[in-house]
């Protein structure tokens, strides 16, 4: 965190949640805040717990998209099927020339 803190320090409050891999952070919040029932530790980014009995369960390790998602959000439809069209012609002569023999 590390915030640059200007004139009088407002009141903290230290919390430690606790992950599955038993890590224990503490993060310090403002008196004011409300303090979330979770924390992505910041040892190993997974979900934390402030119940060190019961750390929240790993999750499933999956992307949040797939690669595809990705390049389908970067590139319109349009260019996708000029991309796709290279590529198939690519494809052919490649065949064409013996490169690929399938
Ligand atoms: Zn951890």
């Amino acid at each position: 965190m590390g915030e640059a803190e200007r004139g009088e320090a407002a009141p903290r409050q230290a919390v430690t949640y606790f992950c599955s891999h038993d890590h224990r952070s503490v993060v310090t919040f403002s008196v004011e805040a409300v303090v979330p029932d979770t924390w992505d530790c910041p040892k190993c980014g997974l979900p934390a717990s402030r119940d060190s009995e019961n750390p929240p369960p790993a999750p499933k390790i999956e992307p949040y998209k797939t690669h595809l998602a990705y390049v389908k959000e970067r590139r319109s439809d349009a260019e996708a099927a000029d991309i796709l069209t290279e590529a198939i012609e690519l494809l052919r002569s490649r065949r064409k020339s013996g490169d690929i023999i399938f």
